[in-house]
């Protein structure tokens, strides 16, 4: 950096790139999520490498906010896909989450990092959550396509997609899944740490000897690993075994999740016996005199428990997930009876059974047992459920998927009836962000969002899909819809959108018209009611009654600002 504030490349410091302010300042995660993930790895290695306990103290306050209100239940960070990256605290939108494939991969560096500098297991809890569910589910079964950004909920429009242009996670994802086995183990001095359980055999060096260790399990299915210990000379070492936070009754080491009640511990054995271990750092310390062929069993207990985030968290707010072990579960329409998701509450305490599943998705232990459907009289029903891994979810075609699931009725959504808006298609008609550019570089691009039927609770909500102008500001923006079939209408309601963003704020347009398509043109309507631009409630505009194919809003967004429409109703005449 120059003393002039900008950086010797030419670009101005920003968030985004988190050169907004030096390391040592840094308190809060913020800007692109892939490059905070990188940016702090290479930190960590320096901080390690130099011994520099200021930038370890740095970084431990970002990670303790990244930890602490930023992460997903997933492993997945970055909830915004303007600027691919991190929002305020605790905004954790599952429906609009981007969650980048690359940024769960780039978690899993700096906390493999983390754990290295500390020898703490906290960091290896975050690192097992991201690997077997925000980084996995971004590559199909089939392993030939990929998803960019990993929501928590779907109505259906993700899907995975082929090898694509700007192709960083599929690349990204094959060279992580070759350094798996580098997570798995680590030593110090004789001492062997180790921190993921896999079926394998490995040769591990230490300061004076060398040992192969063989591992035989079935997790993450099954809790039982056994750990045959091979030293090639007798000796005393410390085994530390990681004990899972999950299997201490902490999902994460912060309280942005907790499970529902207490569960059950784990047990320990050398050789068929009980034997003294200490714990440390998340790890249960077996220090004996090592020989040939000494059996280490450890029993995890695989129980399926329900998760709570922490009330700050809004969109997860009346819900639960449900995990079992190192897995997050979700719903997905097609196992359901009913072939919907959102209808659905399970409430907190509602027993589960999990299922072995050889045969489904590559072979699952799935989860089931009697959720309560809500119909749009407000009539409940029971139904079975039943939950799949949310790493598998969208295999079998797209569908509706949820990972947290409302535990009360008034967090449920019937499915909606159809309206004029919900049916038509959606669309706009955009300049080029060239200036000089002429009109016939004008493109219509599929829009998305504005007729989801979700309601919004304030123009800041962006938990349900919504439409937003990217990289506009200050120009005239046009959103339209094209009906199924004519329609005679005399009113529409808008529900603008007004959040702050480091790449540009959004707020209500300075003004806006609406029209009609009358033939192949558009004319404008005449309205008998003001055009308003408010916060946080819909802005119904009334006029005179047209019978069209379709209707087109034009905002003027304020100068220097973008802008977007959340929902957008269509009033029949009556
Ligand atoms: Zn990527």
């Amino acid at each position: 950096m120059e003393e002039t504030g900008r950086c010797t490349d030419g670009h101005a410091p920003s968030e985004y790139s988190q050169d907004h302010k030096p390391i040592l300042q840094q308190e809060e995660i913020v800007g692109h999520a892939v490059r905070a993930g990188y940016l702090y790895s290479g930190v960590a290695d320096v901080a390690a490498l130099t011994g520099d306990t200021a930038y370890f103290h740095a970084l431990s306050r970002i990670w303790e906010n990244m930890a602490g209100r930023k992460l997903y239940i997933t492993g997945g960070i970055g909830s915004r896909a303007q600027g691919e990256g991190f929002g305020p605290d605790y905004e954790l939108n599952n429906h609009t989450a981007y969650c980048e494939t690359c940024a769960a991969i780039a978690n899993v560096y700096w906390n493999h990092r983390m754990f290295l500098a500390t020898g703490d297991s906290k960091y290896e809890d975050v690192l097992e959550r991201a690997l077997y569910n925000g980084v996995i589910s971004g590559v199909s079964l089939s392993g030939d396509r990929f998803f960019y950004d990993n929501p928590l909920e779907s109505m259906g429009q993700h899907a995975r997609q082929a090898w694509f242009g700007c192709a960083c996670c599929p690349g990204n994802v094959t060279r992580f899944m070759a350094s798996v086995p580098h997570y798995m183990y680590a030593t110090q001095k004789n001492d062997v740490f180790v921190n993921l359980y896999v079926q394998s055999t490995a040769e591990i060096e230490t300061q004076k000897n060398q040992l192969e260790i063989r591992q035989e399990t079935d997790y993450p299915w099954d809790g039982k690993i056994s750990l045959t210990i091979e030293p090639k000379k007798k000796q005393t070492f410390a085994l530390r075994l990681r004990i899972p936070g999950w299997a201490q009754n902490r999902p994460v080491p912060t309280d942005l999740y907790h499970y529902v009640g207490e569960g059950k511990g784990f047990t320990l054995t050398v050789n068929g016996q009980e034997t003294d271990y200490r714990m440390e750092n998340g790890y249960a310390v077996v220090r004996r005199k090592w020989n040939k062929g000494d059996r280490v069993e450890l029993n995890l207990p695989m129980e399926v428990r329900q998760v709570e985030a922490n009330p700050q968290v809004l969109d997860d707010r009346g819900k639960a997930a449900i995990e079992r072990g190192p897995i997050v579960y979700c719903i997905e329409d097609k196992d359901q009876p009913d072939s919907t998701v959102f209808n659905k509450f399970i409430p907190i305490g509602t027993p589960m059974a999990s299922v072995c599943k050889p045969e489904t998705l590559n072979g699952i232990v799935g989860l089931t047992g009697m959720a309560k459907a809500l119909s749009r009289n407000g009539d409940v029903t029971d139904v079975p459920f039943h939950a799949i891994p949310y790493s598998v979810w969208n295999n079998r075609g797209n569908s509706q998927m949820a990972v947290w699931i409302p535990t009360a009725p008034s967090y449920a959504r019937p499915e909606p009836l159809p309206t004029i808006a919900s049916k038509a298609r959606t669309l706009m008609i955009q300049a080029p962000i060239q200036k000089d550019a002429p009109e016939s570089a004008a493109t219509e691009a599929w829009a998305w969002g504005v007729n989801d039927q979700w309601e919004p609770k304030r123009s800041s909500d962006t938990s349900k899909p919504y439409h937003y102008w990217w990289l506009r500001n200050g120009t005239e923006e046009t959103l339209a819809y094209e009906f199924d079939q004519p329609y005679a209408v005399s009113g529409v309601e808008v529900y603008w959108l007004d959040f702050d963003h480091y790449d540009g704020n959004f707020r209500v347009p300075a003004s806006w018209k609406l029209f009609y398509k009358d033939g192949d043109s558009w004319k404008e309507v005449e309205a008998t009611t003001p055009y308003t631009v408010d916060k946080d409630r819909y802005n119904r505009l009334d006029f005179k009654p047209v019978t069209t194919t379709g209707l087109k809003i034009a905002a003027q967004l304020q100068r220097g600002e973008s802008g977007g429409v959340i929902e957008w109703k269509v009033i029949p005449a009556k």
